[in-house]
């Protein structure tokens, strides 16, 4: 049998009601197999941090169910889902949420204090994945005096504390400066290969890319396997110049068309005289 630790079937989430009705997570359905790390990608707002919420238990979808490890969580009372949250999913967002009155340690410690006993190993392992994740000398400060990056890593660490099957990681990198970003990636990438953890990590990061299993696109709410070849090259109407369509950061909607630009510099251009690109040809 496949051993599955995530298997969301049917999701939907939609938010008000009327006219503000909108929908932000469309019918997506997905496996994740142990061990594996699935990649999402997807525009702004094309509901990628509502899905993993949703994986998380942190919000209930309109309609679909979650199983994490056999059990449906979908079905579970609000009371019943800490412990679900605390035992099986490790969750790492953009924003640290470290608490600030906590030193790193007991941070790293506090999902641990949610389930009954066991402090003591916990300990031993909040110290191990402090010196793993090359914290040890800030294991009593407190995240004021942390660097982003540090405050990242033990975010981490506080993810991986109770060893659980499933990490969600939303846009983990996010709020990092170009190197920060990558230490964090390497030190996040090598530590879920050894705790053969499954992983479903929203990024734009192209290191990621090259060791997820699986790359999947999210836009209006719904999922689809990208293409094999990896790329979707569109031309930049400004410039003239290649880009990625997938991964694109810089883009706008002109008429009921997309439009994809290599920077902010040419989509200020495009607006100042946006029918004189679409018309270029290159
Ligand atoms: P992404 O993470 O891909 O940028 P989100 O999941 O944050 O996208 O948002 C998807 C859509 O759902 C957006 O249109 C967003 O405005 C909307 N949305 C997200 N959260 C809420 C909420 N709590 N209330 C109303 N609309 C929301
Ligand atoms: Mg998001």
């Amino acid at each position: 049998m496949e051993d599955i630790v995530l298997k969301a079937e049917q999701i939907s989430k939609t938010f008000g009601t009327g006219h503000a009705e909108i929908c932000a997570v469309d019918n997506v359905s997905l496996d994740v197999r142990r061990s594996e790390l699935v990649l999402i990608m997807g525009p702004s707002g094309s509901g990628k941090t509502t899905l993993l919420s949703i994986f998380g238990a942190l919000l209930r979808p309109t309609a679909g169910t979650i199983d994490i490890e056999g059990i449906r969580i979908t079905d579970l009372g609000e009371e019943k889902l800490p412990p679900v949250r605390a035992t099986k999913i490790g969750f790492i967002f953009q924003a640290f949420n470290l608490l600030d009155a906590l030193t790193v340690e007991d941070n790293i410690l506090f999902p641990a204090g949610l389930l009954p006993g066991g402090l003591e190993s916990a300990r031993q392992r909040a110290g191990h994945l402090i010196d793993r994740l090359a914290l040890t000398k800030r294991r009593h400060a407190l995240p004021k005096t942390l660097s982003g990056g540090e405050k990242q890593r033990v975010a981490i660490a506080r993810a991986l504390i109770n060893k659980p099957p499933l990490i969600l990681a939303d846009e983990p990198t996010g709020n990092l400066d170009s190197h920060n970003g990558q230490e964090v990636m390497m030190i996040l990438q090598d530590i879920i290969q050894d705790e053969e953890c499954s992983v479903v990590m929203v990024t734009h990061d192209p290191r990621v890319e090259e060791v997820a299993n699986r790359i999947l696109w999210l836009e209006d709410g719904s999922l689809r396997d990208r293409k094999a070849e990896h790329h979707n090259w569109v031309i930049d109407p400004v410039c003239g110049m290649r880009v990625d369509e997938w991964t694109a950061e810089v883009f706008i909607e002109y008429q009921n068309a997309r439009y994809v630009f290599c920077s902010r510099r040419c989509l200020e251009k495009f607006n100042e005289k946006p029918d004189q690109y679409i018309s270029k040809k290159f």
